[in-house]
């Protein structure tokens, strides 16, 4: 089981809206090895989301088991599923939910103090600014920063406490097509650099074809899992 990175076996997921429950995941069953790239594509709304919440612990499945890394954590109570994703997960969302009163060297440095307060890495974090090229842009604001810029900070931070597994949910959906592509070559570099599982929602060709496993997805289950262009050494 262990090299999984992350791997789900029959995982429910139904929200109550008003009157309605609305089933979204009907049976997932994920299967993603250590160090892969695995990349997940469908259409808008058959719960791509929502399983990359459950994968990172965000939320919670009704029914269904999740491993990390081996580990079953389908039981963990609320502080458990928080210490578990503050050891193992990093997050890179669409919107890239910086905050705005702090600089880019402050916010890549949060997650670290969130960990631990008095030993937050500020030489690692100058390190990751550096690798995504913005360490002339440490003090700006968020504002202060293009959208890619933005962006490759949130990369930055995602990756701060060194996270075996990094989520993606559609990270270049609110950029333009040259700030996307740069973003997605940044994730594969890093991923071949240090190694961490990416698993990443996209309709992005090029990370597809650079992807080690394709997954998709249709109304609440998945469609279709391959190995993909890239094989994994
Ligand atoms: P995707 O990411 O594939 O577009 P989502 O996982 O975001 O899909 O959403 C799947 C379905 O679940 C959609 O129909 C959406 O409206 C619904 N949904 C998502 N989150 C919630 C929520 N918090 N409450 C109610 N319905 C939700
Ligand atoms: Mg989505």
């Amino acid at each position: 089981m262990s090299e999984f990175a992350v791997k789900t076996e029959n995982v429910y997921k139904s929200y109550q809206s008003g009157p309605q429950k609305v089933e979204v995941l009907k049976g997932v069953n994920l299967e993603v090895r250590s160090g892969e790239v695995a990349v997940i594509m469908g259409p808008s709304g058959v719960g791509k989301s929502t399983l990359l919440h459950i994968v990172g612990m965000l939320d919670r499945s009704d029914s269904g088991r999740l491993w990390i890394r081996g580990q079953d954590v389908s039981e963990l109570d609320k502080p458990g599923m928080a210490h578990m994703r503050n050891d193992t997960i990093g997050f890179v969302f669409q919107f890239h939910h910086l905050l705005p009163e702090f600089s880019a060297l402050e916010n890549v440095l949060i997650p670290s103090m969130i960990r631990d307060e008095k030993n937050a890495d500020k030489a690692y974090a100058l390190e990751l600014l550096e690798r995504v090229g913005l360490k002339d842009r440490m003090s700006h604001k968020p504002r202060e920063l293009s959208g890619g810029e933005r962006q490759r900070v949130a990369v930055a931070r995602a990756l701060i406490n060194k996270p075996q597994i990094v989520l993606a949910d559609e990270p270049t959906g609110n950029l333009d097509k040259l700030s996307g592509e740069a973003l997605y070559h940044l994730l594969l570099e890093l991923n071949r650099e240090l190694g961490q599982t990416l698993l990443i929602v996209t309709h992005n060709e090029h990370m597809a074809e650079n992807a080690h496993r394709l997954i998709t997805m249709d109304d609440g289950i998945i469609s279709g899992q391959q190995l993909a262009g890239r094989p994994k050494s």
